[in-house]
């Protein structure tokens, strides 16, 4: 890392972490429900935390995804929202907002980031075609699967090493982009790159990486795609990390990287900082007219897409306000000091901390569990009934895939669990509390058995699969 004082430099300058750039408005009341009933409900859940009852999770880390706390200013843009059937005022400012962010001629608004997903694929892919991107989001992965197209994961070598220091572990490897293109040629429809690379351990890309993947794409004529949720901490990395970056402002490095694609999806549930929302914006006239016209059958009318007025306004004003660096700042240093509670008590992750998450090494915490069994899974699992913290595997239950080639089931290079952290949510004396629960469930060790899939759904199995502890005994062995 640039190298060594990038991280002293991410500290506040007096030498302090950095206060909350806001106060408490409005609080949500949140209970730990005792041990036994836990128990309880993560068999009744069986062993699968999305079947958990929001209301029994004491602190939930499942996703970063619509979890945002709203700001006062988001609120009050959603009790004006507009809500017109067509050109209301609300759509107006989404529109404007993600024009000049962006620089994209063309807005699509949807109501998530999958549908922003299958719009653009519904338009652009086949079963031919292979989709090369640094690591697909697993909706996207899935998106890109049901068109019956091939999704390649081309991350650099350094972002598949759990332990590696480097600044930019979410840059897209040149060498494997060439191989790609040498390989399947015209059966290349377009590139991706995910900002920040969130299965990827939430890594940002560089610059100088998006610019260089540009090249590329140009010299083979195929159009360059961001899946940029989270574009806005992408581009505090790149302020940090990234030679002659530091004078820049957020919005004009995300300017620069947006300018080197053709066009972007975003989940506006990530750095939009709202509940619910996304849009694909692009250059393309004709593709923006085929995407309109599937809008309408799938989304709705194209200035709301899916979402009420008052939506489009949270997302505008949301998107303003995470273009703030001192917000910025602090969300990402509160990752990155719960990154540090936990070298305290020596639990492994991927380094560095994310932008938005912590990736605990469950392979690493867990040699006794093979891929096969879940440890990951285990882990999450184990957390929940250990502490009351909902956490997400991300490893083999999410990611296991055929093979494009032989067919063979590939598990993926790691097997993390992900402590998502929601924006403005939650405090420091809270993730305290994650961190030392974390460590206390590395301490159960080879207690701890895998799980078993007793049932599975058709795709992204690991929202609905049911499991079982291997052994069919107890998940925590006394
Ligand atoms: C969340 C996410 C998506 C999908 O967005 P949804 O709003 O959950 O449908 C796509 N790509 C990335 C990188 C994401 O983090």
């Amino acid at each position: 890392m640039d190298r060594e004082s990038t991280r002293a430099e991410e500290l506040d300058r007096d030498g302090d972490l950095p206060f909350e750039p806001y106060r408490v408005k409005v609080v949500e009341r949140i209970h730990r429900v005792p041990r036994q009933q836990r128990r309880r409900l993560l068999a009744e859940a069986e062993y699968n935390v999305f079947k958990i009852p929001s209301s029994a999770i004491y602190i939930d880390l499942l996703t970063d995804s619509g979890t945002s706390a709203m700001s006062d200013r988001q609120w009050a843009a959603m009790m004006t929202g507009d809500e017109a059937y067509a050109q209301s005022r609300s759509w107006d400012d989404f529109e404007r907002t993600i024009r000049e962010i962006t620089g994209y001629r063309h807005v699509i608004p949807c109501h998530q980031g999958r549908a922003a997903e299958n719009l653009l694929f519904g338009t652009l892919l086949d079963e031919t075609h292979v989709v090369p991107n640094n690591i697909h989001f697993d909706t996207t992965r899935a998106n890109v699967e049901f068109r019956g197209a091939v999704a390649l994961d081309c991350v650099c070598d350094e972002g598949l090493d759990p332990d590696l220091e480097a600044p930019f572990k979410g840059d897209m490897s040149l060498v494997k982009l060439e191989q790609a293109f040498e390989k399947y040629g015209q059966r290349i429809p377009l590139v991706m790159l995910t900002i920040t690379n969130n299965s990827g351990g939430g890594q940002p890309v560089s610059l100088a990486n998006v610019r260089a993947v540009r090249e590329v794409c140009l010299a083979r004529g195929v159009p360059l795609y961001l899946d940029c949720a989270r574009f806005a901490e992408n581009a505090w990395f790149i302020k940090r990390r990234e030679d002659g970056q530091r004078d820049r402002s957020i919005a004009e490095i995300a300017r620069e990287f947006f300018g080197y694609a053709d066009g972007c999806t975003m989940s506006a549930k990530k750095d939009a900082l709202v509940n619910i929302g996304g849009f694909v914006a692009l250059n393309d006239e004709k593709i923006a007219e085929c995407l309109a016209a599937r809008l309408i059958i799938q989304e709705g009318f194209p200035t709301y897409g899916g979402l009420a007025g008052r939506d489009l306004a949270a997302v505008a004003e949301g998107l303003r306000e995470v273009l703030d660096e001192e917000y910025l700042t602090h969300r990402i240093e509160q990752v990155a000091r719960l990154g540090a509670r936990l070298d305290e008590h020596g639990v492994p992750y991927l380094r560095p901390a994310g932008g938005h998450a912590i990736y605990l090494d469950a392979k690493r915490m867990l040699p006794h569990i093979p891929p096969n069994l879940f440890p990951g899974v285990s882990f999450a699992a184990a957390l929940y009934l250990e502490a009351g913290i909902r956490a997400c595997e991300i490893g083999s239950l999410m990611f296991e895939h055929a093979d494009p080639d032989t067919g063979e089931t590939v598990a993926p290079e790691m097997e993390l669990v992900r402590l998502a952290i929601p924006r403005r949510v939650y405090s420091h004396t809270q993730l305290d509390y994650v961190a030392d629960s974390c460590a206390r469930v590395r301490d159960l060790g080879e207690r701890l058995q895998g799980l078993e899939i007793v049932w599975q759904p058709m795709a992204l199995r690991h929202f609905l699969c049911r499991l079982a502890p291997h052994g069919g005994g107890e998940l925590i062995e006394p």
